[in-house]
């Protein structure tokens, strides 16, 4: 047992409470390049954030404007659709497309069905693709399916493309599991039906690198992922293909639902995997809300690794929930307002004050814990609860810096939290 803390008289001699992620699960590394330059997954990378267009992809505009979208958001690897002989077509207008607007971010095919064909017989898209995501569950069945993966992985060792061999809960190849739900009714004491499908997903990834690798894909260019609609069964499936191979990781809780229940799904899933040292690329699978911003999966996935201390997007605005402390909704709308801005910001923060992302802002409702807690910010405000004096000092690197009153304390607060990034982070 641990020694209780010590107060004054005795020093515990006892080691800290340990905090802080696993040490990462060590992998290969892929690297997925376009035009000169390249994004890796695995090995001592950070874990990757990535994303996927809904948008149609024979409409290279549309998909073009979608990938901006999410790359500015920050997402570092986009998948598009690719299912038709119009969308195969279009591949390269949308890179070129891209290319013109700068957009850095390379662009991964998600193929089903007729991969094989699209990219043999489209090998300008081929091309223009930084890497192929191909579902073995979805390629035909028994000879036919293992000619079309075979054609499909010739493809990219001709053009040198890595490729993600994603096995989903939803389109498991039938052949493998019922040969080992047979296999399982022969043991002693056969597994839950449920057991043998999550090692069925893990089998079929796994077996399904290897053959890549056996018909000349190096191991060094296969990502693997084997998601499911369900948080308990991705991490078991997780927890497990990481102890039975070093390929990198796609993370990602597939169909996780619209809303908070996609997003509390998707990081309760992912935040324990992520902690074990678990995952080298995330995506969360958000169904977008009527109108909704396709950014927002981006959003949430940058803050589910930020919130765990592995990397570091955009500022933190620490902000107090409120209570019957403070009846005004200033600070709700300034806490808001704040993130807004920051977040709005940090495509440019990122080239001109490089270490931006790493501020941390208060934004407090009262003074029970508001000047504590915006002195702990880099910079943080006190707004004032119900009953108190109107006036609202502001916390700079610790240190009660002014005291800001009358109708525009947003805006001041907002300015001085660009003097200070500009002070603290401009390149000398
Ligand atoms: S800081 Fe004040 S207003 Fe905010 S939750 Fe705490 S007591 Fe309530």
């Amino acid at each position: 047992m641990n020694p209780s803390p010590s107060t004054t008289a005795n020093v515990s001699e006892a080691e800290p409470f340990p905090a802080g992620p696993a040490v990462r699960r060590p992998t290969r590394q892929v690297r997925i390049e376009w035009g000169g330059k390249s994004v890796a997954v695995g090995g001592d990378a950070p874990v990757m954030v990535q994303s996927m267009t809904n948008t149609d992809t024979a409409d290279a505009i549309a998909t073009a404007i979608q990938v901006k979208e999410l790359a500015l958001a920050g997402s570092e690897v986009v998948r598009i659709t690719v299912n038709t002989a119009e969308a195969a077509r279009e591949v390269p207008a949308i890179r070129e497309q891209l290319d013109r607007m700068g957009v850095e971010a390379p662009l991964v095919g998600d193929f089903h069905y007729n991969g094989h064909k699209l990219l043999t017989q489209y090998p300008e898209c081929a091309q223009a693709l930084s890497k192929y995501r191909i579902n073995p569950g979805n390629m035909g069945a028994g000879k036919k399916r293992d000619d079309n993966f075979a054609q499909m992985i010739e493809v990219a060792c001709r053009h040198g493309k890595p490729v993600r061999i994603g096995v989903n809960w939803g389109s498991l190849d039938q052949d493998l599991l019922a040969r080992m739900m047979d296999e399982n009714g022969r043991r002693a004491r056969p597994w839950d039906a449920q057991s043998v499908m999550r090692d069925a997903l893990v089998v079929s990834a796994i077996d399904n690198a290897r053959r890549a690798e056996e018909l000349g894909l190096p191991g060094d260019r296969i990502i693997l992922s084997c998601k499911v609609s369900n948080a308990q069964d991705l991490i078991a499936v997780y927890r497990d293909i990481s102890r039975r191979c070093d390929y990198p990781l796609h993370l990602g809780l597939t169909e996780a639902g619209m809303g908070s229940k996609g997003i509390v799904a998707s990081t309760a899933a992912m935040g324990i995997l992520l902690q074990e040292g678990i995952g080298d690329t995330i995506r969360v699978s958000l169904t977008p809300e009527p109108n909704g911003d396709r950014a927002r999966e981006v959003v949430v996935a940058q803050e589910i690794l930020q919130s765990l201390g592995l990397r570091a997007f955009a500022p933190v605005v620490v902000a107090c929930p409120g209570c019957g402390r403070t009846s005004s909704t200033v600070f709700q709308e300034l806490a808001a307002d704040i993130q807004s801005y920051l977040r709005a910001q940090m495509p440019v923060w990122r080239l001109k004050y490089p270490g931006a992302e790493n501020l941390h802002v208060a934004v407090m409702g009262c003074v029970v814990n508001g000047p504590g807690e915006s002195k702990f910010a880099d910079i943080g405000i006190s707004l004032p609860g119900t009953g108190e004096q109107p006036v609202a000092p502001v916390f700079i690197d610790g240190q009660r810096s002014v005291t800001l009153k009358g109708e525009h304390i947003a805006r001041e607060f907002q300015a001085l939290v660009e003097a200070y990034v500009e002070n603290r982070y401009s390149k000398r």
